[in-house]
């Protein structure tokens, strides 16, 4: 025997629904996004990137201040450990083991200023990638340039030196070299992690000030 649904009854008397008029708003219309035209970041804000692409090794000391030496072969990329602003850029190396100015030591070297508020630098390098300049806006993972032996490294071991610090004004090389040390970041972003350094660089400037006396190798 099928079954019987019953179907309810529809009562012809039913009102139909009045959809309300929309209230017509004559002056305002709705202002249109901004769109960004800058060079979306390949990892979100925040997000950080080993800065060194081939295999390196690295300890937990460094001489004199605090910053790390990522000993690996000669044209290693050093790439842009997160979304940022190129901020300081050494084209040439004018270092002399006669004068060993301080100045002179990172050679060949690059440093950007993250979203985080930190900035980074790396030193030594062989050679700077095309078209990094300052004032160029780069994602995390951008190529900055190559490891080598430029400056203080002349004749030793290829690495890049890695320092963290807080933005200065440009030349305020005794602080861009390092001020906290990188390699707790180093461990993390390179087993995936995303831990900052902004809070401990916050901490140090803090701590000596923005522009603090240059006291080892000035
Ligand atoms: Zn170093």
């Amino acid at each position: 025997m099928p079954t019987v649904t019953s179907t309810p009854t529809v009562t012809s008397t039913a009102t139909p629904t009045v959809r309300p008029k929309p209230t017509p708003r004559a002056t305002t219309k709705p202002k249109p996004q901004p769109v960004r035209t800058t060079s979306a970041p390949v990892v979100a804000s925040g997000g950080y990137v080993f800065p060194l692409k081939c295999k390196t090794s690295y300890g937990h000391s460094h001489h004199d201040y605090p910053a790390t030496d990522l000993f690996a072969a000669r044209g290693c990329r050093f790439v842009s450990p997160i979304a940022g602003t190129v901020d300081e850029v050494t084209y040439k190396d004018t270092w002399s083991s006669s004068s060993n100015r301080g100045a002179d030591r990172g050679g060949l070297s690059v440093s950007v200023v993250g979203t985080d508020g930190v900035r980074y630098y790396g030193s030594h390098l062989e050679r700077i990638a095309p078209g990094i300049r300052p004032g160029l806006r780069v994602a995390a993972g951008k190529l900055l340039g190559y490891v080598g032996n430029t400056g203080s490294a002349r004749g030793i071991a290829t690495h890049l030196h890695f320092g963290l610090s807080w933005p200065t004004r440009h030349g305020t090389w005794w602080v861009r070299r390092g001020e906290v040390y990188p390699w707790p970041y180093l461990d993390s972003w390179k087993a995936g992690g995303h831990r900052s350094p902004a809070a401990a660089v916050e901490a140090k400037r803090r701590q000596v000030g923005t522009y603090p006396p240059c006291t080892s190798y000035c």
